[in-house]
């Protein structure tokens, strides 16, 4: 069975279509420049609605996860790893994704991880994976 697609509305339109061809954009306001993820309508910190996408590095840091051993959704086959990924660009700054292509003994909270891209059917999903070389 496969997965339901995410919902992409026109807001979040620039994410989905930079990871679609290999890179990681985030919303950034225009007026404050902070970043700003999961996309929004208008800027939380000083309410401007100028906000553009900008490449961030792609890396990160596992800031917590969880190893899925039992499916509850159709589609989403076990095990595989959920995690929040601290980014560099901003105290505060992180996302959700899985970690992938990925030896799951060594994920750990703290380890170094890069950007990636998983291509299920007609959906480009932004992903991470441990990075080869840890610095
Ligand atoms: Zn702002």
């Amino acid at each position: 069975m496969s997965l339901p697609a995410p919902a992409i509305s026109d807001h979040c339109k620039p994410y989905w279509d930079a990871v679609a061809a290999g890179d990681l954009r985030l919303q950034r306001c225009r007026d404050c420049r902070r970043w700003i993820h999961f996309p929004e309508l208008a800027c939380p910190v000083c309410g401007s609605d100028r906000l553009g996408f900008e490449r961030v590095s792609g890396r990160g840091e596992i800031e917590t996860f969880t190893e899925i051993h039992r499916s509850f959704v159709p589609g989403f086959e076990p095990p595989y790893i959920v995690a929040w990924i601290a980014l560099p660009e901003q105290p505060g700054l992180r996302t959700l994704a899985n970690i992938i292509d990925s030896d799951p003994a060594q994920v750990a909270i703290g380890r170094a991880v890069e950007f990636c891209v998983e291509t299920r059917g007609d959906v480009s999903l932004p992903q991470f994976r441990l990075c080869r070389r840890q610095d």
